[in-house]
This record gives structure tokens, C-alpha cells and sequence, in this order.
């Protein structure tokens, strides 16, 4: 979206949603790890009552604190409290069917039930920003290192082309931290990666330092790691201390030799009680940086955009860059900086107005209303077909 009025765009659409959850009875569908996302942003920031979970599995009672109702239930309570609302605390992929169940199951209208991404991404930060005055982003990646233990052919962020690798340093890594909780109040998802994260030797210092000094502003906090690098005692007692879930992308595939030390690492996650996802399935998609030249006009530029809204949020040298993957294809392919990707975060002034402007910057605002490597991206992976064996290697990795 094009910005006409940077720090004044979210005002009407406030206007259309201000009185949506205020003063009633919210439930969240869905008692696991994206209902309990929606549970702590919600409970950290607002005092909007969450009255309780349902859930499909009779096993669980109590959730974060509050009651887990079985779906039978649903249509009961619901009845009784017919203001009260329901986020869906699933993905869309399947929120978008519970969502019609739902409505159909309790006689209820399908607008009493509200889908996650509509929720988390929009109407909540909306909110927040224009009757609270408070940041509320939904996901960043903070760069710990451009070094990685593999060179991936189509790496997402295109690392083996890099012709230099820039340090992140503790001291350099701390000073960021400090711009971005000072301006952020609560971030859904707080993720550190690289490149390998583990390959930064001061790793412990700086989990210990976000982990102590703003694990309240955090909703989850994990690493993406590629599972090469074993953790030592420090780092996985620190992981444990701060609830940090691990995700292990899995390359196994593509580079079988690295099997045994990647299950290997994955147990000692385990047998430290860290919450560990192995992310077999994923798909990986070829955005194309470097050979699509697409023919668009400007209008079509800024609805190609529109329609991508990628969530790869990343955070690297004091500023948030929109997409991270245009981020860093323009440094491999040496194209000068596109100023609509980043949002200065630890160079300009900290005030109400630059907190707005950072609001409709993460919703999909910016100057030209698209971005320069837009013209040369098959789109985010929810967009983008364009599918590719995942974790190609170049030859002699
Ligand atoms: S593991 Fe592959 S995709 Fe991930 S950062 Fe390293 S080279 Fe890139
Ligand atoms: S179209 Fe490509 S470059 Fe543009 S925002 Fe989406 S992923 Fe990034």
C-alpha cells in the first residue's frame, strides 16, 4: 500500500473495528501453541476478558491459566453469552473450515468467529496502536550471523552469493535489542536465525541478555537452526531457562551425511525438555531474484505486493526490513538498498509518531507501495509456486 499520510492511515479503519472485542467475552479455539500465541498477546496488552479455550480433545481442562471447554460445549455457552466473540487459534488453512463449522454447528454468524491472520495481523495491531498507543508486531527474525555450515543453491536468502559476511557482535546485537523493545511492547514471535545461529560463538550472551531483559515483551522465542551444530550445556540451559522452542529445518534429504549428528542433536533438545519441531515437510519455493524480470506497471507493482504480504519480518543492524528475503538478494546481487524494505529503528527518534509509522510499515505501507525486488520475485512462499528441491547443495559443500 501506497502511504498518503504516514502516521495517520490506521484511523478509519479503526473506526470500523473499535468496538469489536471491547467489553466481551472472548474464547480462543484452540488450545495449543497459535491459540496460546493469541492468548499472551491479547492478555499482555489489553484488559479484554478471555473467558476460556475450546478444544476438540476432552484431555485438556485448564490452558495458560484458564479453562479448556470441550467443542460439544461450544454451542451451549455460546448461547449464553451471544456478544461474546471467538478467535481461532489455528492456522488459516484449517481455521478457514472451523470457522464455517463453527457458525453452522452453533446457529451463530460466521462474524462472531474471527481467523487467525485477519486477527493477529491486522485488526489486533490496529487496535492496539489507536486506542492503546501500543506497538504490537507479529513476527521479526533478528540476523545473529551470515555464516552457515551449508551452501544452499537456492537459499532463501541467497547467503552462498554473499561477496562478504558481516559480525554480530553481543555488544552490536544487545544495542538493537535495546532500540527494538523500546519501541515494540509486545512481539508475537521473536525468532533468532542467520545463516546458522549457533555459529555465533557469543549465542549464550545474547539469548541470556533478550531472555532476561524482555522475555515478557515476547510471545514465542525460538531459533531456526539447521541442527549441524551441537549445542553446549550453557546455551541449552539457557534455551530451557527462557522456553526458547527450537525449529530444525531439515536437510537430511539433500545432504544425507549430516543425518546422524542432526537426530543426534535433536535428542539432546529432548532430553533437556526443549520443545523441538523437525521441520520435514516443508516445501521450498524459488523466489527468483535473479533471473525474473517481471513487465508491471506501477498499479500492478503495488497489487502484486498487496497480494504477497509476506511475514518474513527480519531485523538486522538496527533496522526492520519488510522483506527480508529482498533484503538480502539485493546484497548478493550488489543492488543498492531499496529505502520502502527497512524502518530505522535504532537511528531516528523514539516518539508516538514514529511508533505509527512503524504500525502501518509492518501492516504493507510504504512510499512507492511496493518493493524494487518485488519486479524480480515469484512471491512469499503462501503465493508462490514455483516449487524446488529442498536444500540443493553446490558440488563440494
Ligand atoms: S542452511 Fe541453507 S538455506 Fe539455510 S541459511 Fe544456510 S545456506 Fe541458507
Ligand atoms: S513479492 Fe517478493 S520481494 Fe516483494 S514482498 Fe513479496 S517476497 Fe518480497
Amino acid at each position: 500500500m501506497k502511504w498518503n499520510s504516514p502516521g495517520n492511515e490506521l484511523e478509519t479503519e479503526y473506526l470500523k473495528i473499535s468496538d469489536k472485542y471491547e467489553n466481551k467475552k472472548i474464547y480462543i479455539y484452540g488450545a495449543g501453541i497459535v491459540g496460546g500465541r493469541v492468548f499472551d498477546s491479547v492478555s499482555s496488552l489489553t484488559d479484554w476478558e478471555v473467558a476460556g479455550f475450546f478444544d476438540k480433545d476432552s484431555s485438556k481442562k485448564s490452558y495458560k491459566g484458564i479453562p479448556v471447554y470441550h467443542r460439544s460445549q461450544m454451542s451451549e455457552i455460546l448461547k449464553n453469552y451471544p456478544d461474546s466473540m471467538i478467535l481461532l487459534g489455528l492456522l488459516d488453512s484449517l481455521g478457514k473450515k472451523i470457522k464455517d463449522e463453527i457458525a453452522k454447528e452453533c446457529g451463530i454468524s460466521s462474524q462472531r468467529c474471527v481467523l487467525y491472520e485477519e486477527f493477529i495481523r491486522y485488526e489486533f495491531p490496529v487496535i492496539m496502536l489507536c486506542k492503546y498507543e501500543k506497538v504490537f508486531l507479529d513476527t521479526v527474525t533478528m540476523i545473529v550471523t551470515e555464516r552457515c555450515t551449508l551452501r544452499c543453491k537456492k537459499c532463501s536468502i541467497m547467503l552462498p552469493y554473499f561477496k562478504s559476511i558481516k559480525e554480530f557482535p553481543f555488544e552490536k546485537l544487545k544495542k538493537e535489542a535495546d532500540a527494538f523493545f523500546h519501541m515494540v511492547d509486545f512481539v508475537g514471535n521473536y525468532t533468532l536465525t542467520g545463516g546458522e545461529p549457533l555459529l555465533n560463538k557469543e549465542l549464550p550472551q545474547i539469548v541470556e541478555y533478550i531472555g532476561q531483559n524482555y522475555r515478557d515483551k515476547v510471545g514465542s522465542f525460538q531459533f531456526i537452526t539447521n541442527g549441524m551444530l551441537s549445542p553446549n550445556e550453557e546455551l541449552l540451559l539457557l534455551i530451557k531457562k527462557y522456553d526458547i522452542a527450537i525449529q530444525v529445518s531439515d536437510y537430511t534429504k539433500a545432504v544425507p551425511s549430516i543425518k546422524d549428528k542432526v537426530l543426534e542433536n535433536i535428542k539432546k533438545y529432548r532430553e533437556h525438555g526443549i520443545n523441538v519441531d523437525f521441520l520435514c515437510n516443508a516445501e521450498w519455493v524459488d523466489f527468483g531474484f535473479e533471473s525474473v524480470e517481471h513487465d508491471m506497471s506501477e498499479e500492478q507493482l503495488i497489487a502484486f505486493f498487496d497480494y504477497c504480504r509476506t511475514r518474513c519480518r527480519g531485523y538486522v543492524d538496527g533496522k526492520i526490513r519488510y522483506c527480508i528475503n529482498a533484503y538480502f538478494a539485493a546484497k548478493a546481487l550488489e543492488k543498492e538498498e531499496d529505502d520502502n524494505n527497512f524502518f530505522d529503528i535504532i537511528n531516528l527518534e523514539q516518539n508516538m509518531e514514529q511508533k505509527r509509522m512503524l504500525v502501518e510499515f509492518d501492516l504493507g505501507y510504504n512510499k512507492d507501495g511496493y518493493l524494487s525486488m518485488c519486479k524480480h520475485c515469484n512471491g512469499t512462499c503462501e503465493i508462490n509456486k514455483h516449487f524446488i528441491e529442498v536444500g540443493e547443495q553446490w558440488e563440494n559443500h
